[in-house]
């Protein structure tokens, strides 16, 4: 059987590989590059949510094709739940993790409720309708960091239940705890259970 195309909103090449792999077998996954798509979406929302879908809706009125699109955020609780939807841009410059979390760590100096959590939302069009799919992990912002692994705030992470930061941990152990792996299995679940 011809397996389905499908659209994965990103030019992160590592989340492609990944999803790649998971989902062959039943549907050949295309990233943004490999459909022509050399644009910069903007991520104008003001919720995962809408991030998620802007980004899946752009490619879909574009390409008329079936695509999904992740957005994800640290959600911090003695923030009010920022920096959200800005985290990768919270202290200004994009992606520059080092500066992000100086910041985060500065803003949080003295404050005893460390609570704070990862939510992504992976927003998917499938036969023009749109269904999302939303994956959390708990934990608690360390003091300093830890460990040279992953990217983003995983030095300064420390999932619940574990003794150790996401920086600390192998891809597969933090694959398996993951908000990102937690969202991607809810999506591959209704995937293989719908007959698209
Ligand atoms: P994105 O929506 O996947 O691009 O994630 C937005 C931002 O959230 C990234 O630039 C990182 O700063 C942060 N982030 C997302 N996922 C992770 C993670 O697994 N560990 C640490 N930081 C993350």
């Amino acid at each position: 059987m011809q397996e389905r195309k499908l659209v994965f909103a990103t030019n992160n090449e590592h989340k492609l590989k990944e999803i790649k792999e998971i989902l062959s077998g039943k549907f050949s996954v295309y990233g943004l590059k490999e459909i022509g798509f050399n644009e910069d979406i903007e991520e104008s929302g003001s919720t995962l949510n809408e991030n998620a879908s802007i980004k899946s809706h752009t490619i879909h009125d574009r390409f008329n094709i079936d695509v999904f699109a992740d957005d994800t955020g640290l959600e911090v609780e003695a923030l009010n739940n920022r920096p959200g939807v800005y985290s990768a841009r919270y202290a200004g410059e994009d992606g520059n993790s080092e500066a992000n979390i100086k910041k985060l760590l500065e803003e949080l100096s003295g404050k005893d409720n460390r609570n704070a959590r990862f939510r992504t939302v992976i927003s998917l069009i499938i036969n023009d309708k749109e269904f999302q799919f939303e994956g959390r992990v708990y934990g608690k912002i360390a003091y300093k960091k830890y460990g040279k692994d992953g990217f983003g705030y995983d030095p300064v992470f420390l999932p619940d239940g574990y003794e150790k930061s996401f920086a600390e941990m192998t891809s597969e152990e933090k694959n398996r705890i993951s908000h990102r792996a937690n969202a991607m299995a809810k999506f591959i679940d209704f995937l293989s259970k719908e007959s698209f």
